[in-house]
């Protein structure tokens, strides 16, 4: 997994694209934009809620967890996921890799 700040463009106020999961790499990107419009010190509370939110997709793109059928309530579903789960996750991703090689 990498973790990449790229500029993902503005979508609005409303909609603005905060991350994005590529599961070719697989990479997490999140948006430079809105980052680097944000004080030092909610840097990286946004990056690790973007990050654990993103980590979501993967798993549901690894089979880890179901995908909800429903957008609304699946994007809520991610954006819910702990922050707290990311190193969690980060052990289950060496596990599975382990496992590979
Ligand atoms: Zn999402």
């Amino acid at each position: 997994m990498k973790i990449e700040f790229s500029d993902l463009g503005d979508w609005g106020q409303e909609t603005e694209l905060v991350s994005e999961y590529d599961p070719n790499g697989p990479v997490i990107r999140i948006n430079s934009r809105v980052a680097d419009k944000l004080p030092p010190e909610e840097r990286a509370a946004f990056v690790k809620r973007a990050i654990a939110h993103e980590l979501y997709h993967h798993m549901e793109h690894c089979g880890d967890i179901p995908i909800i059928a429903d957008r609304g309530a699946r994007e809520e579903a991610a954006s819910s996921f702990p922050s707290t789960s990311v190193s969690h996750a980060r052990n289950a991703a060496q596990d599975r890799l382990h496992r590979i090689t």
